[in-house]
């Protein structure tokens, strides 16, 4: 189904499209069963495409009532994808087509094109919905202004750029910037605003907004000082200042992802921008920071230079994560963030690199473009940006984009236009590095070390793994920092780049008075997978040392995992090296403690069923569960005399606040707590989740109490404080999976469904119930194959509604190649009675079809 399909699109397909669009005005006139959109395009002729050309324009689920030319009706009929108007029945020259067509929102359950949530009106066009709007060249490369009107009887009406006039139940909005559809925004509804403005660092006031419904303005300090400092950061590191008078902040609570970049006016899932103390997380509260700085920064990297077509989806997508990275990084603690990337980079990318759906962070070909906003478009795509900044160094990467910025302002662009300011400002040629966009899988960076005489030989190898599509590759150029440390902890040789371009190579260190110990891919330099064999001594000597923060905590998850790995296939005994340098680590007070907190954490089975597999194995599920079990209480009898008084160390006391050194203690104090659980049957934790002042830490006490199987109390507890709000409930929902022992998680989940705050078409309250399914490792793989039954169950009900969600969490069953036979023929049947349903949509079918290698 997928190369071969007659659906599929083709980056080599590409031309542009025939017409010119000069302005385009747009009037709409709000009813839930029947609204009306008329559309006035003011077109002209394209000079790249000469001679007189038919116009096509995108639309679906329109029902036309009329089509003019320059004031003429012109009949024309419609088919399933848009509308064709042929050359010869247009005038020559510039012309304005009109049409009205009427659409329904109360009936879109796709959250794609203009839909209800909660009585209120939002649009999501990104990739393709504006044409579930009005018939127009929905493609990125059509720029043009927009003027708005709305008429409806709500009192807040909102449209892209700046308010010019409103009036009893109607209000106008020009767009001053040039933009491509999937940008075009339109809210209506009873909203509340939470407002703030910002003084730009040319002088220039800009209002600021965040709309929500009435009763959540308590929730949206936290967004608007985000906001206010992402637009500082991006004054003073990019250089990139505002360019409207007004920047509008919308929350919603039916949303198919975190957010949208929408000229002016972002609209963002709740979960993405609420937060208070007793509602959101910790994590929520940086996951809140990054996705509001992520949305604006795209104001430039996305709508200011937008993308050609859908296959350069990474040049905004890649360079806007890397900045919001950067970003936080610079708030918060680069250290902690930067681990925290690369485990995220791991858990999804490299699952995702790694099997039946491995693509190109820049693709040549997909049938449904929502089925690329995917790790590797978007982290991947942020990891060869740094690459590539380490290599030309941090004066260059400033330079490249001031002339990025400068050349491509107002463009739709491409990653050959991305490159080549690279490469004029460094002088490289980036042949080579360009692999990292066009061929998928992560590399394997084979390590071996040789030291006599004096002399130390390190030897890099490389290998590129086949993915689908893709059998063999090229060497890539990959960025490696090493460092080499002597054997009373100096560096005798300091952090250095070593670019890496060969299948294999050898760099020798001459002059060395001792065997030194070796710290490679420092800073995880590159998206690659490290084979090295290290004894146990060095690795220890490593996370004692490192003057690498991130290699530091990489040797401790690096012999984690093979300890893991020897307690699951040899059934080891726990390592007391292992045991004591985690305790080491844990009670390092010269370390911040959300460092400590990461270095507790082990790898997550799911980590665990991948290493495995890498090495050979066919991972058991319940296997890895039990040795990780054992592991952790382990640990806890390795630190049991010191484990209250750390967790008493890190108490925060007073008011609730967000900030990093805060959260990080309330982080390794759970750390602890969990720990201390497998000890004391969770009095520890209990009395944590009834002292509790915030929700990180009543929410933090749960999940450790339900991983032990002492939870239900506090569980009910938790439903009847929280009942009424929905965010909050999506976390007791996706705990309750997560968390459950995993013969039971299967009966959790039918349950959960019948609960009467289960609600399948919102997708935060389905992604609680099945994303947190995927999450619980051994009771998703149960040998009655349950899990994958339910899933699959789950999935053909919500494609009905919602394929685009519904193609997202089908990636549950993207790792079915490593497990035994049994369940990879679970997982098979489940993916062809997938396959087979009945109006499968576009998205889910070409999931499992790419899953099934079709
Ligand atoms: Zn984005």
């Amino acid at each position: 189904m997928t190369a071969a399909d007659p659906r599929t699109i083709y980056l080599s397909d590409y031309q542009p499209y025939s017409h010119l669009l000069e302005q385009v005005e747009l009037c709409f006139h709000l009813d839930p069963a029947a609204t009306r959109v008329k559309a006035r395009l003011h077109m002209a002729p394209n000079p790249l495409r000469p001679g007189k050309q038919d116009v096509r324009l995108d639309g679906e689920g329109l029902k036309l009532i009329s089509c003019a030319v320059n004031g003429e009706a012109l009949n024309v009929v419609p088919d399933a994808t848009g509308l064709s108007i042929a050359a010869a029945r247009l005038p020559s020259g510039a012309f304005v087509l009109e049409t009205e067509v009427e659409i329904a929102p109360e009936g879109n359950t796709a959250l794609e094109g203009l839909y209800m949530s909660n009585g209120m009106y939002c649009t999501q066009c990104e990739a393709e919905g504006f044409r579930k709007i009005t018939f127009y060249p929905d493609r990125p490369d059509v720029m043009t202004r927009f003027k708005v009107r709305i008429e409806g009887d709500l009192p807040v009406l909102l449209s892209n750029g700046n308010p010019v006039a409103q009036g009893e139940a109607w209000a106008e909005w020009d767009d001053p910037w040039p933009k491509p559809a999937y940008l075009f925004a339109l809210v209506a509804g009873d909203l509340v605003n939470f407002p703030d403005h910002f003084t730009t660092m040319s002088g220039r006031e800009v209002a600021l907004n965040i709309w929500v419904r009435p009763g959540d303005e308590g929730r949206c300090a936290w967004g608007m000082a985000s906001l206010k400092a992402a637009m500082l950061w991006d004054e003073q590191v990019y250089g990139r200042e505002y360019d409207l008078d007004i920047f509008n902040i919308v929350a919603v609570d039916d949303f198919n992802m975190g957010a949208m970049e929408n000229k002016g006016l972002n609209i963002f899932n709740s979960k993405a921008v609420l937060a208070s103390a007793d509602t959101a997380t910790d994590d929520d509260f940086a996951r809140v920071e990054s996705i509001i700085a992520h949305e604006y920064f795209h104001n430039w990297t996305g709508n200011r230079i937008t993308c050609r077509d859908w296959f350069q989806l990474c040049l905004k997508e890649g360079l806007t994560v890397y900045r919001d990275q950067q970003f936080s990084s610079d708030l918060r603690s680069a250290p902690v963030k930067r681990i925290q990337d690369v485990l995220a980079l791991r858990a999804r990318q490299f699952r995702e690199d790694g099997g039946p759906l491995a693509h190109p962070v820049r693709p040549d070909h997909y049938i449904e473009i929502n089925n690329f906003y995917t790790a590797t478009v978007y982290e991947k795509g942020a990891e060869v940006i740094g690459m590539l900044r380490r290599l030309v160094g941090d004066a260059d990467y400033a330079r490249a984009l001031d002339l990025y910025f400068a050349r491509h302002d107002g463009q739709a662009a491409t990653i050959e236009d991305w490159l080549a300011v690279f490469a004029e400002v460094s002088g490289r040629d980036l042949t080579q590095f360009k692999l990292w966009y066009t061929q998928a899988g992560t590399p394997v960076l084979k390590v071996s070390e040789d030291w006599a005489d004096g002399r130390y030989t390190l030897t890099l190898e490389q290998e590129n793994p086949p993915t689908p599509g893709q059998p063999e590759k090229a060497p890539k150029l990959i960025p490696v920092a090493i460092g080499l440390i002597g054997p009373n902890g100096d560096e005798v040789v300091p952090t250095q780049l070593l670019e890496f371009g060969e299948a294999k190579h050898s760099y020798v260190y001459d002059g060395l008075g001792a065997r030194p110990v070796a710290s490679i891919l420092r800073g995880f330099s590159a998206p690659v997978i490290v084979e090295r064999s290290v004894s146990i001594e060095d690795r220890a000597f490593l996370l004692a040392h490192d003057s690498d923060a991130f290699n530091r905590w990489e040797a401790g998850r690096t012999l984690g995992k093979e300890l893991l790995a020897r307690m699951i296939t040899e059934a080891a005994e726990p390592l007391p090296e292992f045991l004591t340098a985690m305790e080491a680590l844990a009670f390092d007070d010269t370390l911040e403690p959300a460092y400590r907190a990461l270095a507790l954490r082990l790898p997550s089975e799911d980590d665990m069923a991948a290493t495995l597999f890498a090495a050979g194995h066919v991972p058991d599920p319940a296997a890895i569960h039990a040795a990780r079990d054992a592991l952790h209480l382990a640990m806890a009898q390795q630190m049991r005399p010191r484990l209250a008084a750390l967790e008493s160390a890190m108490h925060v006391p007073g008011a609730y606040s967000a900030d990093a050194a805060s959260a990080g203690k309330r982080a390794l104090r759970l750390g602890v707590l969990g720990l201390l659980a497998r000890l004391d049957g969770g009095s520890a934790a209990r009395e944590a989740y009834y002292d509790a002042s915030n929700m990180t830490e009543s929410f933090g006490a749960l999940a450790i109490l339900l991983e032990i199987g002492e939870g239900s109390t506090v569980l009910a507890d938790f439903e009847e404080k929280f009942q009424d709000d929905r965010l909050v409930m999506d976390k007791w929902f996706a705990v309750q999976v997560a968390c459950a022992k995993p013969e039971a998680m299967a009966d959790v989940v039918r349950d959960l469904t019948q609960h009467r705050g289960f609600d399948i078409k919102n997708p935060n309250r389905f992604r609680a119930v099945f994303g947190a399914m995927a999450a619980n490792h051994a009771g998703f793989h149960e040998a009655d194959g349950a899990g994958y039954d339910l899933l699959a169950d789950w999935l053909i009900k919500l494609d009905r509604l919602n394929p685009q969600t519904a193609a997202r969490m089908s990636t549950g069953f993207e790792s079915w190649p490593r497990y035994d036979i049994d369940r990879q023929e679970m997982m098979r049947a489940a993916l062809e009675r997938i396959l087979a349903s009945k109006g499968l949509s576009r998205d889910l079918g070409e999931m499992a079809a790419r899953m099934l290698a079709r």
